[in-house]
């Protein structure tokens, strides 16, 4: 019998995994696809400075630490594994490109100055001495120092090495119902009927953390899928396009490119209120080309290898829910909307405290799953963390309020 069942497999439930099981606890991870989930579509930017929202300074705090933490758990990851992660400390550049943009970049500026984080302003010029693939017509920059990457596939591969060479069970089932008699949680019943059994549980399942039956209303994660879709595009011959992250607005929606090592740009991304639906649509591929290529325009000759969509793990307020639930023996890590790549390390850190009855690093706080804004239905709120485009009018959400 496990000590702990984690319910999911993507980078959150197998990060969890690999750290648990590092602490000496039996472990088994169900899932019918680990690693199949948001976590293969993310693209892979550790954005504690860029991602900064007006309304949700509460997190700050646990989005840098989350970021400081990056660097030695991918160190970790690669001795234990030989895999490389992609673990890229280029900073990102944010560039706006008409003058709303450019007013709209100022504003951020001050905002993030406002929060004490490390941003540095610099002209367009610049910005295009940084990476000249930039269009003449990008106006101000900001360069966010802190702000790195990583190559979520690559991170997800490592973990499930990792995970398998500590001695981590790997099941390949869904998991029908959680199982608890009047006082705890005491496993879970897969989809074939078999019930695992464990008197602690980790509900790590994503956007899908809230479907699951058998979880009594007081512990049921309010999280909702909040779709994203991506494109990959890579340079025929291999070569790089950009070196750092590049995030822009532009006519007053937000875009970002994110380099990979073998030349390939991952474009992104849309925010749609679209229940469990993967499609990738014509609508937000053209949004995403043309927004990309204003600020690159040399994308045009670029090869589309890939198009994909991923579901957000999005909660009421759009910050994490990391803690016991109010059911005894069950916890939930989940909840980690645009930010579960970067958030990761310092989730797995917390998971394993937690399971070994420890204190989590008291940045987590924020993450409490019992908190009153948790209280509504996942459907009583459905205004996405709009990232950049809290800045601007419009934005890319097709289906929320404004
Ligand atoms: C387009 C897009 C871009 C993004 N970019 C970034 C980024 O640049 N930086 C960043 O930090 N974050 C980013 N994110 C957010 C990030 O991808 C997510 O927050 C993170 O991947 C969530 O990880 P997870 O492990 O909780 O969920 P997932 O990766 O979705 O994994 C959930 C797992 O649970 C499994 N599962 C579901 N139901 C069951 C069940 N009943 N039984 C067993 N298993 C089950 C699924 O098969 C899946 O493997 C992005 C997301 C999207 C969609």
């Amino acid at each position: 019998m496990a000590d702990v069942l984690m319910v999911g497999g993507g980078l959150i439930g197998l990060a969890s995994a690999w750290q648990t099981a590092r602490a000496g606890l039996a472990v088994t991870v169900i899932d019918p696809d680990p690693g199949g989930g948001a976590s293969r579509v993310a693209a892979g930017m550790l954005a504690p400075v860029t991602e900064v929202v007006y309304g949700e300074q509460d997190r700050v705090a646990l989005n840098i630490a989350a970021a400081r933490r990056w660097p030695a758990f991918a160190a970790e990851l690669e001795r234990a594994t030989g895999i490389d992660v992609g673990y890229r400390p280029t900073g990102t550049l944010l560039v706006g490109f008409d003058q709303d943009d450019a007013a709209a970049v100022a504003d951020l500026y001050a905002f993030q100055k406002e929060l004490g984080l490390e941003v540095q302003r610099v002209t367009g010029v610049d910005a295009r001495t940084q990476e000249p693939m930039l269009s003449p017509r990008v106006r101000i920059g900001l360069i966010a120092g802190e702000d790195h990457r990583v190559e979520p596939r690559a991170v997800l591969r490592a973990l499930i090495r990792a995970c398998t060479d500590a001695g981590v069970e790997l099941d390949r089932s869904r998991v029908a119902s959680i199982e608890h008699d009047d006082e705890r949680v005491v496993g879970v019943r897969t989809e074939d009927g078999e019930v695992r059994r464990a008197d602690r549980v980790v509900l790590t399942a994503g956007a899908w953390s809230g479907t699951i039956d058998g979880l009594p209303d007081d512990a049921r994660p309010p999280v909702r899928p909040l779709k994203g879709q991506v494109l990959h595009l890579r340079d025929p011959g291999g070569r790089p396009v950009l070196h750092t992250t590049v995030r822009g607005l532009v006519r007053h929606r937000s875009i970002y490119l994110v380099p990979r090592d073998d030349g390939r740009l991952v474009v992104g991304a849309s925010q749609e209120e679209r229940g469990f639906d993967t499609t990738v649509t014509a609508g937000a591929t053209r949004e995403l080309l043309d927004d990309a290529a204003a600020i690159v325009p040399g994308i045009d000759e670029l090869e589309l290898t890939e198009t994909i969509a991923g579901l957000r793990p999005t909660t009421p307020d759009n910050a994490p829910a990391i803690g016991w639930s109010r059911l005894p023996g069950l916890m939930i890590a989940t909840g980690h909307h645009r930010n579960g790549v970067l958030l990761a390390p310092i989730t797995a850190d917390a998971v394993t405290a937690l399971v070994n009855g420890k204190d989590p690093d008291p940045v987590i706080a924020v993450a409490d799953p019992n908190r009153p804004a948790l209280a509504t239905r996942s459907d009583q709120r459905t205004v996405p963390s709009p990232g950049l485009d809290a800045l601007i009018s419009s934005n890319r959400n097709t289906g929320g309020p404004p």
